[in-house]
């Protein structure tokens, strides 16, 4: 008999705090937390204060995030943050909640989420927030430093809204790539090619496209995702922003219709599923 090999420490995690696309009710909508040995950053809030109850379950503390990042002003991902900034606000205003909030996006989406929360947050609470939240514009391939992830910003170029996603480096050297919540697209191949890990959506199944009507709303199905990995040969493949019609299932169906292209390591998470990186 050999000795037993051991697995390296995990030092990094993703928490899907919401899969499901904009009008779920069995689900959250899509957003997550990349936790590093240093940080926690999420990414889009879904939307409302699910957005609260999910981090509870997740047993992600508000206090301990400090980085939000925001793809686009579409109500699934951009009202959560909402409450984000509400709770961080008062908890901050009783002394529980040290340091700053951080929030990144382009500018549009921070314009909306300031808008939305000078016009829907208490004066009390916007006075905080200004002291609390620091607001930095991204730009489209900009690199940045956030906790201990070198984050860079692309615009996915979106028909429909401003979106940007991001390729991120781990401090082990993995990249993590979020395409956002629509299809990948072919001037993105720079920051989303050989990606360790690839975040991306599926609307719903091809076989039922025409139940679900991806292509019209601008979004792609599982079979879609499995012929763009084949392309861009991520090790890891992580899809979400789905319908909510089988949960049940959809690991099973969804992971079956990818593989059909795609041979690497495919994840189709249910909600509050944390992956280790
Ligand atoms: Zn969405």
């Amino acid at each position: 008999m050999t000795n037993a090999t051991h697995s390296p420490a995990v030092t990094s995690t993703l928490t899907l705090l919401g899969t499901g696309n904009a009008a779920v009710t069995k689900c959250y909508n899509t957003c997550f937390v990349i936790s590093t040995p240093q940080s926690h950053l999420l990414v889009d809030a879904g939307g409302g204060n699910g957005i609260l109850s999910q981090l509870e379950k997740a047993q992600l503390p508000l206090e301990e995030i400090h980085h939000l990042y925001l793809t686009h002003a579409h109500t699934d991902h951009i009202l959560g943050a909402i409450w984000v900034v509400r709770m961080v606000a008062q908890a901050a205003a009783k002394g529980k909640y040290n340091g700053r909030l951080h929030i990144y996006g382009h500018d549009k989406v921070l314009q909306v989420l300031i808008d939305i929360c000078r016009m829907t947050l208490p004066t009390k609470i916007i006075k905080q927030a200004e002291e609390t939240i620091l607001y930095q514009e991204v730009k489209h391939g900009e690199t940045r430093q956030v906790g201990d992830l070198t984050l860079t910003c692309f615009d996915i170029n979106s028909t429909k809204e401003k979106q940007f996603g991001f390729r991120a480096e781990l401090p082990d050297g993995q990249a993590i790539v979020c395409l956002g919540d629509e299809p990948y697209k072919e001037e993105n191949e720079p920051f989303a090619s050989h990606a360790d890990w690839l975040l991306c959506e599926a609307f719903c199944l091809y076989e039922e496209r025409e139940t679900f009507k991806p292509y019209e709303k601008h979004h792609c199905t599982a079979k879609d995702v499995g012929e763009m990995a084949s392309r861009l040969q991520p090790k890891h493949l992580v899809v979400y922003h789905t319908e909510e019609s089988d949960l049940a299932h959809r690991k099973a169906r969804y992971t079956a219709e990818i593989q059909e292209s795609f041979q690497g390591d495919i994840n189709v998470p249910d909600d509050l599923e944390i992956i280790a990186l």
